[in-house]
């Protein structure tokens, strides 16, 4: 077994790292407290981030990308969420669906989504179909050549601010589910209410809405009816990085809590001195430990072409338990920090509402526990 990580990819994670302490920290306050950064910040801080080769981290370098492997999009997306998603979400990390592009919209979307001139939302929830996602009733039906789309989504990230989004629509009993690529501006879409949300301030979410809305053959990713397998493919690399996202906003809350621990006097010591506290960040320290290695196996895993079943299992199990680790982790945190940690102008305030969110999207924990025992009931085994 090799637990090293190459010299390239501990290169990569420095890097990162360095850019979120002096890029993106910052910048925090003015983002939580305008729901996002102006546009001159916004421009600067992708401009830096193009420089040090943080864009389109996992698309392949033939299409202009970083090439990284799950493992080294891992790294370095822990260490961009130690800051809020409303600053880590302005570095365009295009979604991997869109490898499914043909050429053609291959120069239509990926390729200005990887350079940052185009963004995409993702598009899939409905006010009727979260977690069962084989309940949307956006219709797709054909008409002559084209398609016309009717409905709407809800909860979609970015979809205020997305040049395009990639919706899915049903087109077939069963359901059969076909995936498209709609641009802003085409007529019959729209963006409905922007919803008011807990954390990750300056990343917004809004529904999307599709009246007779007309698109053309070109605009369907992959093949007819087989959005969900496209589907299947994007929530498994969402999973990971929803746990990779878990490990740096825990790192975080344990060196906040660490460095508060040490500097606050009580009963005429420091709070790190009472064994309570010690303890306390002992369970943190030790929990962020093994779900790290626990991750990075998984992207490891991925990265050696195993068994796409095999990995969105492990996904599944690392989303979930990532999520809930961060949960206890932060809570712990908010806790050593006594009453400053209940103060708006305190990050780690904003990290336990931030990190609330991850046990939520891409798939609850609940839905991610149903994978996980879906599987061992009928294999009988747990992967290794
Ligand atoms: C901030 C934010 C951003 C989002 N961004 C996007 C986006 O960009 N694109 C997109 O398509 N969606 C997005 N979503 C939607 C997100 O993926 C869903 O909210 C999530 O999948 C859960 O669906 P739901 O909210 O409808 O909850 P429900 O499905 O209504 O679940 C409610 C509760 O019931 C439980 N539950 C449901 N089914 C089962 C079951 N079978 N067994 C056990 N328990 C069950 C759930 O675990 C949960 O506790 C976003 C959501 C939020 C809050």
């Amino acid at each position: 077994m090799d637990f090293q990580i190459n010299d390239e990819l501990a290169m990569a994670k420095k890097m990162a790292k360095e850019f979120t302490e002096n890029e993106l920290i910052p910048y925090e306050e003015i983002a939580e407290e305008n729901d996002g950064v102006p546009d001159d910040i916004r421009d600067m801080i992708r401009k830096k981030a193009n420089s040090a080769g943080l864009f389109a981290l996992s698309v392949p370098e033939e299409y202009g990308g970083g090439g990284l492997g799950t493992l080294g999009h891992v790294l370095i997306i822990e260490e961009l969420a130690k800051s809020t998603g409303g600053l880590a979400n302005l570095i365009p990390q295009p979604s991997r669906i869109l490898l499914a592009c043909n050429d053609e919209q291959k120069e239509r979307f990926l390729l200005p989504a990887v350079r940052g001139e185009k963004q995409e939302c993702f598009a899939l929830t409905e006010a009727d179909a979260g977690s069962d996602t084989t309940a949307i009733k956006t219709k797709a039906e054909k008409v002559g050549n084209h398609w016309v789309i009717n409905g709407a989504k809800c909860f979609i990230s970015r979809a205020d601010i997305a040049d395009f989004a990639i919706v899915f629509a049903v087109t077939g009993a069963g359901p059969k589910v076909t995936c498209f690529l709609i641009e802003k501006g085409t007529p019959g879409f729209s963006v409905g209410q922007q919803h008011k949300t807990m954390g990750h301030r300056g990343y917004r979410q809004a529904e999307l809405v599709f009246e007779d809305c007309k698109v053309a053959e070109e605009n369907i990713l992959g093949k007819p009816h087989e959005g969900f397998m496209l589907m299947r493919n994007w929530l498994r690399s969402g999973r990971i990085l929803s746990a990779a996202r878990c490990l740096g906003q825990a790192e975080r809350a344990i060196m906040l809590a660490r460095d508060h621990a040490k500097k606050r006097i009580q009963f005429g010591q420091p709070i790190a001195d009472f064994q309570v506290i010690q303890f306390m960040l002992a369970e943190c320290a030790t929990e962020l430990f093994m779900t790290r290695w626990a991750t990075y196996k998984v992207a490891w895993d991925d990265d050696q072409g195993k068994d796409g079943r095999e990995i969105n299992e492990k996904a599944a199990m690392i989303k979930y338990y990532a999520s809930e680790m961060a949960g206890r982790v932060v809570d712990k945190c908010l806790q050593i920090h006594g009453g400053t940690g209940y103060m708006k102008d305190s990050p780690i305030e904003r990290i336990y509402r931030n990190v609330r969110i991850e046990r939520i999207w891409e798939g609850t924990t609940e839905v991610q526990k149903n994978i996980v025992a879906r599987g061992l009931i009928k294999r009988g085994e747990i992967y290794f």
